[in-house]
């Protein structure tokens, strides 16, 4: 897009692709420590790395790691024959974009000279570093890296399944094309009744893109004032602690935004199941259980790692991230009990994190560790927890959030204030963000 297209004043002229591409899903390059650029050194390692998961990591990692080590030989395990660029998930099932917008064939991502095993790992034999493939398959590896995403557990509502979203006024953005379109068909439907309850539900716990249940309220409440009737709806927001965001920054802007919007909030209201021919959800609050009626509800569910992950070894063994996250240290990305395993993506047990901007400065960092470990040497490669989101909060504009470990802003565009709401960066969320991923895909950035 031409820059002359930014209207919010000089200093977002120089908002080109140019510097989306640059910097990626943010400037999360800038903030490693301990790197050298790709290609510089190591490159005649050899050995057998395996990644396991071919979606934004995975395929990220591929591509670097095709022309850094030409001596090594590289496989990709995954049967998905499509990627989906889910961060337009939430464009989605606003009604912005259409479904097929987020889909490419995964074939167009994977560099030649790379194995592409078309298949799914049922089980991770750590210490004998082999992988058992659901074709029956059998696969060693010299290094491993993890980087399955994360699985949406739908059955841990009560009384919900994936199959019902797009019926009885059920929505959720997670995680599918599919079900992001089917909840902008509710939602539409809902507003065309003419009135009635929206209730939206909060992220239950560590869920990617934790904006997104945020985004979706914002949307909604866009088109619901577009109807001139925005008197004729009630909406609600449940959180399952007093929070919506970890940055207190953007906690307070939401929750202000929402007083002035008429969102009444319900706070320490986990969502524990629904009736859905009764339209009705349940939460197990500190005063007891509590019922609320709803037309429609956008349910986000409780998330994990993915069982063949949560039932090995790999998975973490105590802490807040016990049995339910891969084990690695959270700044060399390496695996605590395994040097030659590592993590990226949504998977890892780690503050904030999981989104394709973390995935964009965490590749870097396997990379390079990965290497040093290939040649003997410590990783010393670190990620600073890097995550961003372009957080909408209405449709036609936004904020961008950027932060790492200890909640930290991190602000890559100098022209960019990340407290300012502006068209500027929902133009950056519609136009330019796709592209940056596909490079990040790629390995270029
Ligand atoms: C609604 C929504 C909105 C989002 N918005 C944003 C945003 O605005 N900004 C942002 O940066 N991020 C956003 N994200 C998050 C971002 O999409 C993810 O963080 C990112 O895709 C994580 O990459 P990953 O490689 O870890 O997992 P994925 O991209 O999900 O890929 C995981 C891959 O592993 C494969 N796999 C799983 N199990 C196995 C197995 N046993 N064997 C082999 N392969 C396996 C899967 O088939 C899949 O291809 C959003 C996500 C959603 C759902």
């Amino acid at each position: 897009m031409s820059s002359k297209k930014l209207k919010t004043g000089a200093s977002h002229a120089a908002l080109t692709r140019r510097d989306l591409l640059k910097v990626g899903l943010g400037g999360a390059a800038v903030s490693m420590t301990g790197m050298t650029p790709a290609w510089s050194r190591d490159s005649n390692a050899r050995g057998h790395i395996v990644i396991v998961g071919a979606g934004a990591g995975g395929l990220a990692l591929a591509n670097r790691l095709a022309r850094r080590l030409p001596m090594a030989e590289v496989s990709l395990v995954d049967s998905k024959p499509q990627h989906w660029y889910q961060p337009g998930l939430t464009m989605v099932a606003s009604g912005v974009w259409r479904a097929d917008e987020v889909i490419s064939d995964n074939q167009r991502w994977v560099p030649s000279g790379i194995n592409w095993i078309q298949a799914r790992v049922t089980r991770f034999e750590a210490e004998d570093r082999r992988l058992q493939l659901d074709s029956g398959d059998t696969l060693n590896y010299d290094y491993l890296v993890v980087a399955t995403g994360l699985q949406v557990n739908y059955e841990d509502v009560e009384g919900f399944s994936a199959d019902m979203i797009g019926q009885h006024g059920i929505g959720c953005v997670y995680d599918t094309p599919d079900h992001a379109a089917k909840t902008n068909q509710v939602i539409a439907d809902w507003i065309d009744s003419g009135g009635g309850t929206g209730l939206f539900i909060g992220a239950p716990g560590a869920v990617k893109c934790a904006g997104a249940p945020l985004k979706m309220t914002f949307t909604t409440l866009s088109r619901l004032e577009d109807t001139g009737h925005r008197d004729q709806y009630d909406v609600h927001f449940a959180s399952a602690g007093d929070r919506v965001f970890a940055v207190d920054f953007y906690n307070d802007f939401v929750l202000q935004r929402w007083q002035e919007q008429g969102v009444e909030r319900h706070d320490h209201h986990p969502l524990r199941g629904i009736d859905a021919s009764a339209r009705r959800a349940w939460f197990d609050t500190p005063d007891g259980e509590r019922s609320m009626d709803y037309d429609f509800i956008h349910i986000v569910p409780p998330m994990s790692a993915p069982d063949v992950v949560r039932e090995s070894d790999l998975v973490w063994t105590d802490g807040p991230f016990a049995g339910n996250w891969l084990e690695v240290d959270q700044y060399t990305m390496q695996h605590r009990r395994y040097p030659e395993v590592f993590g990226l993506g949504d998977v890892i047990g780690a503050p904030i994190n999981k989104t394709a901007a973390s995935v964009k400065a965490q590749a870097p960092v396997v990379e390079e560790n990965l290497v040093a470990v290939m040649n003997d040497r410590e990783p010393t490669a670190e990620h600073n927890g890097y995550t961003s989101c372009p957080l909408i909060t209405g449709i036609g504009k936004a904020m961008l959030a950027e932060f790492g470990y200890g909640n930290v802003l991190l602000p890559s565009f100098p022209f960019i204030d990340p407290k300012d709401e502006s068209w500027a960066v929902w133009i950056m969320k519609d136009r330019m963000l796709k592209p940056a991923y596909y490079a990040m895909l790629d390995g270029r950035v």
